[in-house]
C-alpha cells in the first residue's frame, strides 16, 4: 500500500551530494577522513562531549560500550524492556544476562524506583532509554550506579539535541551524563545518515580502548598520531568506523541542526496543542516530559485507553493513506529470551498494547498534520 502521508521521510538538506563528492575527490574515503574529523569536532564544541567516536550505528557503538565495560559471561545488566533489541543485544554477544525493569506510568523511561531492587552482586550496568528524546532521570540513576559501583550507558539513539536539568541546576545534554552514551543517525531519527551512530565517552579512562576496540584491536589510531611507531594487534576489536562518506552525508545534516529541531519541534507542538482536549475526553495520553527534561521533537506519540481504540485510529488512518505505527513489543516477552516466571511489567506491557506513532518528519505540512488530527477525533 502507498501511504499519501507515510511514517517517515528522510530529510535532505542539500549539501549533502556536495560533501560526499568532496569526499570522493579527496582519495581518502575509508574512515577517520576530513568528515569524520568535523562531526567529531560539531560534536565536543556543541554539546561538550568528551570524545566522539562515530560508529555505523547505535547499535555498534553499545557493541562498543559492552565491551569496554568488560560485560563477561554471567553479568547482569539493568534496562528497560520497553526499548529496541539493540539495547539488550549489545550485552547478550558479550555474555550477559539481561534484567528488565519497567517504564513509567507517565512515560516509556525506566522506573527509576524498580532499579535497585533488580540490583544484586552480579550487576555490572544501567541502561537508561531516552525515550522519544526525553529524558530518564539521570540524577536518581547515577546516585543509584554510585552507590552500586555500576556503570551507566546511555541509549540515546533518539536524543539528540535534547536536555537534563540536574539537582545542581546545571543543564546537560542527553549523552554526556552516563559513563558512555550510544547515538543513531538511522534514516528514522532526527539526525541521519542512512545507517550511523557514535559512541561518546564522558569517562576519559575508556578512551585509549575505545580507539583500539574500533579499529579491529589495533593502536592505528595512535600510530596516526605518531604516538607509537608501528601498528600491531593489542585488544579485542571489530570495525565499528564508518567510512567518511558517511561522515560526509551526516556533517551537512549538522550543520542544519537548529533549523531541523525547530521544525520538528513546530509539528510536536501541532499535535500537542491540536490533541489535547480530544484526549482528555477520550483517557488517552499525551506524551509526558518531566520538569528535568527538554523536548528534541523526536516522536509523537499517543497512549491509547486500550487496544480496540489503538486499532481503530490505525484503521482510520490507513484508510485515509496515512500511515501510524505502534512500537516496541516489550523484550521480556520476546521468544529469544527464556521468559523469567517473575517478570510482569504492567507499564511496558501496557506501552506495548497502547503506544501509537504518529507521521513526524521534516516536510510535513501544517495542512496534513490537521488532517491527522481531525481523523483521529474522528476514529
Ligand atoms: C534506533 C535505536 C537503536 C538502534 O540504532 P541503530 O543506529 O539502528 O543501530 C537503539 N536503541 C534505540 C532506543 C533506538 O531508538
Amino acid at each position: 500500500m502507498k501511504y499519501t502521508i507515510p511514517f517517515n521521510k528522510p530529510y535532505l538538506t542539500g549539501k549533502e551530494v556536495e560533501y560526499i563528492k568532496n569526499a570522493v575527490s579527496s582519495g581518502k574515503i575509508s574512515g577517520d577522513g576530513l568528515y569524520t574529523k568535523k562531526c567529531h569536532e560539531f560534536f565536543e564544541k556543541e554539546y561538550g562531549f568528551k570524545k566522539c567516536l562515530l560508529t555505523t550505528s547505535c547499535t555498534d557503538a553499545l557493541e562498543m560500550a559492552a565491551i569496554l565495560i568488560d560485560i563477561q559471561p554471567g553479568d547482569e545488566v539493568i534496562m528497560p524492556s520497553y526499548t529496541f533489541v539493540s539495547t539488550a543485544n549489545a550485552f547478550v554477544l558479550r555474555g550477559a544476562k539481561i534484567v528488565f525493569a519497567d517504564s513509567n506510568t507517565d512515560n516509556p523511561n525506566i522506573d527509576i524506583d524498580s532499579i535497585e531492587k533488580l540490583i544484586t552482586p552480579k550487576t555490572k550496568a544501567i541502561v537508561p532509554v531516552h525515550y522519544a528524546g526525553i529524558a530518564c532521570n539521570m540524577d536518581a540513576i547515577m546516585d543509584i550506579a554510585d552507590k552500586h559501583s555500576l556503570f551507566v550507558i546511555e541509549d540515546a539513539a533518539q536524543a539528540i539535541d535534547s536536555f537534563y536539568t540536574g539537582k545542581d541546576g546545571i543543564k546537560r545534554p542527553l549523552g554526556s551524563i552516563g559513563h558512555l552514551a550510544a547515538f543513531s543517525f538511522h534514516e528514522t531519527k532526527n539526525i541521519i545518515s542512512g545507517e550511523g551512530g557514535m559512541l561518546v565517552i564522558n569517562d576519559l579512562k575508556f578512551a585509549q580502548r575505545a580507539e583500539i576496540i574500533r579499529e579491529k584491536g589495533t593502536n592505528r589510531s595512535q600510530f596516526f598520531r605518531g604516538e607509537v611507531d608501528k601498528y600491531s594487534w593489542v585488544d579485542i576489536g571489530s570495525s565499528f568506523l564508518p567510512s567518511d562518506i558517511i561522515a560526509a552525508f551526516l556533517f551537512a545534516q549538522l550543520e542544519n541542526i537548529s533549523n531541523i529541531q525547530e521544525v520538528r519541534k513546530k509539528h510536536w507542538k501541532q499535535y500537542y496543542d491540536g490533541l489535547l482536549s480530544w484526549s482528555i475526553d477520550n483517557q488517552v495520553k499525551l506524551p509526558f516530559i518531566n520538569e528535568f527534561a527538554t523536548n528534541n521533537a523526536h516522536m509523537f506519540y499517543i497512549v491509547c485507553k486500550n487496544l480496540e481504540q489503538r486499532t481503530r485510529i490505525i484503521e482510520k488512518l490507513k484508510a485515509n493513506g496515512i500511515l501510524s505505527v505502534f512500537h516496541y513489543l516489550s523484550l521480556h516477552t520476546s521468544p529469544f529470551i527464556a521468559n523469567t516466571a517473575d517478570s510482569i511489567l504492567i507499564n511496558s506491557d501496557n506501552y506495548s498494547e497502547c503506544l501509537l506513532r504518529l507521521p513526524m518528519y521534516y516536510e510535513l505540512q501544517t495542512e496534513e498534520i490537521k488532517t491527522i488530527i481531525d481523523l483521529i477525533k474522528e476514529a
